[in-house]
């Protein structure tokens, strides 16, 4: 009979044997690096991926979620990587849009969940350079500090 009290997995410390189940699996009393309780069976420990308490172990899905989704500090990699426009573009060209009122070409750029503006042009052409400078600017800067350009 392993003695698992004072051992530590992931984010929990084992304090204490509290029962078995009824199949005989013997249950422990952990503490969180949280400092939540939760009660673990042998066979969960020595099994889970990441053991943690409930919460913890939801933060650390959402984590691992948006780490597959390929986000960084917020950012999708993978969106500003990618620059072909979306569906609800009518420019043609992501981040150039008509403005009507204003009968101008404007550039802005969505940057960790901000919309910041460059501007407003009469040609096109200018909105979209306006554009790639901030995207060379913020994305291409962002990329090459967290050595994201892979
Ligand atoms: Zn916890």
């Amino acid at each position: 009979m392993e003695n698992l009290i004072g051992k530590r997995f992931e984010k929990l410390v084992v304090v204490e044997q509290v029962k078995s189940t009824a199949s005989g699996q013997r249950q422990w009393l952990c503490r969180c690096d949280c400092g939540a309780i939760t009660y673990k069976a042998t066979d969960t420990l020595n099994n889970d991926e990441y053991s943690s308490c409930q919460k913890c172990a939801g933060k650390y899905a959402a984590a691992k979620a948006r780490e597959g989704a390929g986000f960084f500090e917020g950012t999708q990699i993978s969106k500003i990587k990618d620059m072909s426009p979306t569906a609800a573009n009518t420019s043609g060209v992501q981040g150039v849009y008509f403005d009507k009122r204003q009968n101008k070409w404007r550039a802005r750029l969505r940057f960790k969940g901000k919309i910041m503006s460059f501007g407003s042009f009469s040609r096109f052409e200018d909105a979209v350079f306006a554009r790639k400078m901030a995207e060379k600017e913020y994305f291409g800067t962002f990329l090459e500090e967290n050595d994201l350009n892979r």
